[in-house]
This record gives C-alpha cells, sequence and structure tokens, in this order.
C-alpha cells in the first residue's frame, strides 16, 4: 500500500489529454485529480467540482534599490531565466519573464535586492459529487510563467502526502474513504476479481494532469511521478511531438507507457516507432464520434458506455503491473 503519482502528459494540445485523465481519476479507487495544465485548465468542464477553497498565489519579484545598486551586472550574470537586463546605468526587470528563483537576490553584492510579492494566479479546490478531490491551478491573464503556480499547486499534494494538515481537512478525507470503498465494489462487480487489484490497491492515487507541449512547465508537472502517461493520436504530428515528449521523460528519468487516443489503424508508423523504441503501448481508443459528442457536452464518455469504462479498469490494472515492476528493480 502507497501513495502512487501518475502524471498523464502529451507532446501535443488536442489529445484528449484531459479526458484521460479525468477518467482515471474517476474509476481509480481513493484518487485526486491535479490539474496542473494551468493556462487552460479544463478538468472542472468534466469533472463537475464543487469548488470550496480558493487560494492566490503570488511570486515574488526582485526589486532593486537604486540608491544602493552599482550596476555591476552579477543579478543578470545569474538569472538563468533573462529576466534581468544591464542597461548600462540601471538594471531592469522583465517581470513576465521572472521565475521568482531568488538567485539574483542571493548572489547581489550589494544587498540592493528585496523581494516583493506579485499575484499570479489561483488555486482551486473542491470535490467532485462522487468524492474525488479536485485541485486545480488557474493562471492569471498575461503571466507567462506558469511553473512557479504549478510548483504551488503540486505543494498540495506534499503537503496532504505528508500527512500534514495541508489542503485537504480530515473530514474531507475521511468522505473521500467512504466513497472509495464504494467505488471499490462497484468496480469489481464490473470486472473479474482474480487480478492483482486485489493485492495492490493504492493508499491514495494522485492523477496529474500535465499541460501540453515539453516546455519547463510540463517537466514541473511531471516531475517526481511514479509513472506518466503519454496520450498521443494517430497522426505524423502526434508522434512526432510524442517522439520529443518521450525524449523528456527519459532524461527525468520517469517511466512512462503510450495511450493512443483516436486511433487510426491505417496510421501504422506509430505502432511501428513504438515497437522499435519498445515503448509500452498501453491502450488503443478508437476514434468514435460518440466519445466526441459526450465530451462536447461536459460529459465523461466512461460515464454513458460501460465497454469504455472497463477498457480504463483494464489500464489501470496494467499501470499497477508496471509499478509493481518498476517498485521490485
Ligand atoms: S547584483 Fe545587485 S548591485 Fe549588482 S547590478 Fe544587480 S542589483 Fe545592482
Ligand atoms: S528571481 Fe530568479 S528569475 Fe527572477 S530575476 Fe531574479 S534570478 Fe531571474
Amino acid at each position: 500500500m502507497k501513495e502512487v503519482i501518475l502524471s498523464i502528459a502529451s507532446g501535443k494540445g488536442g489529445t484528449g489529454k484531459t479526458t484521460i485523465a479525468a477518467s482515471l481519476a474517476s474509476i481509480i479507487p481513493n484518487s485526486a485529480y491535479i490539474d496542473c495544465d494551468v493556462e487552460e485548465p479544463n478538468g472542472h468542464l468534466l469533472l463537475k467540482p464543487k469548488i470550496n477553497t480558493e487560494e492566490f498565489v503570488s511570486k515574488l519579484l526582485p526589486k532593486i534599490d537604486p540608491y544602493k545598486c552599482t550596476v555591476c551586472g552579477k543579478c543578470v550574470e545569474v538569472c538563468e531565466f533573462n529576466a534581468l537586463i544591464n542597461l548600462k546605468f540601471e538594471i531592469t526587470l522583465i517581470d513576465e519573464m521572472c521565475h521568482g528563483c531568488g538567485a539574483c537576490t542571493y548572489f547581489c553584492p550589494g544587498k540592493a535586492i528585496t523581494e516583493i510579492e506579485k499575484p499570479i494566479g489561483v488555486i482551486r479546490k473542491g470535490l467532485t459529487e462522487h468524492g474525488i478531490l479536485f485541485i486545480d491551478g488557474l493562471l492569471n491573464i498575461g503571466e507567462v510563467a506558469a511553473a512557479p503556480l504549478i510548483k504551488a499547486v503540486k505543494r498540495k499534494i506534499a503537503g496532504s502526502k505528508n500527512g500534514q494538515a495541508g489542503y485537504f481537512s480530515k473530514g474531507e478525507i475521511s468522505n473521500r474513504d467512504k466513497t472509495s470503498k464504494q467505488n471499490e465494489i462497484s468496480i469489481s462487480s464490473i470486472k473479474s476479481t482474480d487480478d492483482i487489484s486485489q493485492q495492490y490497491l493504492f493508499e491514495k492515487t494522485y492523477v496529474i494532469d500535465s499541460p501540453p507541449g515539453t516546455s519547463c512547465s510540463m517537466v514541473e508537472a511531471v516531475s517526481d511521478s511514479d509513472y506518466c502517461i503519454l496520450v498521443t493520436e494517430s497522426t505524423p504530428f502526434g508522434l512526432n511531438d510524442l517522439k520529443l515528449a518521450m525524449e523528456v521523460l527519459k532524461t527525468i528519468d520517469i517511466p512512462f507507457g503510450v495511450v493512443i487516443n483516436k486511433y487510426d489503424a491505417s496510421y501504422i508508423e506509430m505502432e511501428k516507432y513504438l515497437e522499435e523504441t519498445k515503448t509500452d503501448l498501453l491502450m488503443k481508443i478508437p476514434f468514435d464520434r460518440k466519445y466526441a459528442v459526450a465530451y462536447s457536452k461536459g460529459i465523461l464518455p466512461i460515464v454513458l458506455y460501460p465497454e469504455l469504462k472497463n477498457e480504463f479498469l483494464g489500464l489501470f490494472d496494467t499501470i499497477k503491473e508496471k509499478l509493481m515492476m518498476v517498485e521490485n528493480v
């Protein structure tokens, strides 16, 4: 029994990543859905949580005292995000580029920098009607650095994992526990029970909906995951972006497998590539108009189509097997 972080990512947008993340959160007992796609969070449209807490998040911006600054340029040199510009007679900050890392303040030899707070977004928390814990981050319009907000969203998981009061009150967790037991009963009635799900139920599974692409936002969202599902589609663009996302996950050493959404059997290059690279193909979801119609109405397709729900239960069992293999290495 352990807590697991399962991230859902995709090299490109529009692959159905959120539908897959929300579906998994819905069928996994004792899960929490964490929407880290903070520039455009839309998991709430499918899971329809009742939001009961909003927390505003700020980042620390450097403020340079012109009377103390000698324009030595050290802060510009240490800023990895090119947020500071040396104009020779003064240093200027591009707010939007600043990640609030504090390096410039730390290294300023003249102690000319103090830090001020700038609001960057909000973290919303709630519960769905089925008791799934829901958290998302919503970045302020015009704010370009998503990583600090994603970091703040993920700190809520850490708070909860450490057993601190953190973001979830005890009452909410025990409510969720009751619901998850009910979920287990309904799941086992759908699926045969002679599989590993009975031997290896996770205490809690955090399903992270990552931003699309392979930028630092995606890296921030998937880092620390126990496993990542990469969602792609049967197109040359899908394959190209999948390759990039796979490279990122290999670099940061996170085990992963692939789900092909809107599967088209005539596009053989995708499966050929997965075979060549010995990459796990976890599930294929055929393109079906009825799934798209459900999604357009804000309904999770697994709610309407039991055969698809069974596919997702099978996917979760496969992931559990993968996680056990990783744990036993
Ligand atoms: S490091 Fe400090 S003193 Fe040097 S340019 Fe930057 S703010 Fe000014
Ligand atoms: S806080 Fe970090 S990112 Fe922002 S200006 Fe300073 S060094 Fe650059």
